[in-house]
């Protein structure tokens, strides 16, 4: 059985996406510090437990597993965070992704999925979005993604090394079986964080802005369902297979919820009250994101099956009332 080497496999995205490898015929070896991971969510392929500064641990994973492909999603991913410590995320996701680089090449695995982000290309509301618009983040998090994109570029273009580049809009429901989903400490994303004050476990929800250039006042993103987003990358994979060049992809829906709308809409999904206030800006968001592309659907053929409000809230839901991930 052919293997891809997952950093990452034991976060919320690289463990979905562990899931769709294995149903797909491949081995995920999972690569991961399991510093937000958690081994529980490990459970379709070995678990490396390395972090990806030590170049000699992932020497030994690529000569121990021999992967025929890398999907990379190992990283640090909070705006708020990165605009607090950007320094965080340039060693941690920059230098890591260029030792996992190197380390790729030296041992002649050279196609490579990279886990790129909508925050590359900043806040230009009124601009569609698509993977020719240009990258100008505005948080660390969107800074540190695009620096990783033009180093498999400049590496692709010295070493042969080759690249599908997905950039995610906003990643949200749970696995429909419900074997794995989303588990983070802190939490700090909109869906979640919202459960959670449905059930009481925390007082309320605080939205992050009220007075942006919107209908309703609040930011706009787009999102898409985890497990249509991992199939996206198994289609990505089997595309550098097939020998075609290298791509980016925007993966979103081209469907925008402003954050009111995603309270208003889960409230009725879940038949429950969301308890919330309104609270300033959060520094770093963008005002709207939201794809402008079909290029996934044209190229890869891509086909989101659950990324509509109803299926991601209702999974994500499932997957909140169920016992968590042991620490
Ligand atoms: N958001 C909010 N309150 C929260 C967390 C998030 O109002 O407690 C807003 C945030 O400002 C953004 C949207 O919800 O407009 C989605 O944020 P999230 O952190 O889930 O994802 P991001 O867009 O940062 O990747």
């Amino acid at each position: 059985m052919e293997r891809v080497l997952v950093t990452g496999g034991a976060g919320y995205i690289g463990s979905n996406a562990c899931k769709a490898l294995a149903q797909a015929g491949y081995e995920p070896v999972t690569f991961d510090n399991l510093t937000t991971g958690w081994a529980d969510a490990v459970k379709f392929g070995p678990l490396v437990q390395g972090d990806l500064a030590d170049r000699a641990a992932l020497d030994t994973a690529f000569a121990d597993y021999q992967p025929v492909a890398v999907m990379h999603f190992a990283a640090l991913s909070q705006v708020g965070e990165s605009m607090k410590d950007p320094g965080l995320y340039w060693r941690a996701n920059v230098l890591g992704a260029l030792n996992l680089i190197e380390a790729s090449v030296a041992a002649g695995c050279l196609d490579f999925v990279f886990s790129s982000t909508c925050a590359t290309y900043g806040d230009q509301d009124g601009v569609v979005l698509d993977e020719n618009s240009p990258q100008m983040p505005i948080n660390a998090y969107g800074s540190s993604k695009r620096a990783i994109e033009e180093m498999l570029i400049q590496f692709g273009a010295s070493t042969g090394l080759r690249h599908v580049i997905f950039r995610y809009f906003n990643v949200a429901g749970a696995d429909p079986d419900g074997e794995i989903g989303e588990q983070h400490e802190p939490e700090t994303h909109l869906i979640p964080l919202m459960l959670d004050a449905i059930e009481g476990k925390r007082p309320e929800l605080t939205i992050f802005g009220t007075d942006y250039d919107t209908p309703d006042g609040t930011c706009i993103r787009d999102y898409v369902h985890v497990t249509d987003l991992v199939d996206a990358h198994v289609l990505g994979l089997n595309w550098l297979k097939e020998g075609k060049p290298n791509r980016v992809f925007n993966l979103g829906t081209g469907q925008g919820f402003s954050v009111r709308e995603v309270i208003t809409q889960s409230g009725t999904i879940t038949n429950k009250q969301v308890p919330y206030s309104e609270g300033d800006r959060r520094p770093g968001d963008a005002v709207r994101l939201v794809s402008g592309s079909t290029r996934a659907e044209t190229e890869l053929g891509w086909r989101p099956a659950r990324s509509n409000m109803k299926d991601m809230v209702a999974d994500a839901w499932r997957w909140h009332q169920a016992p968590p991930y042991a620490k």
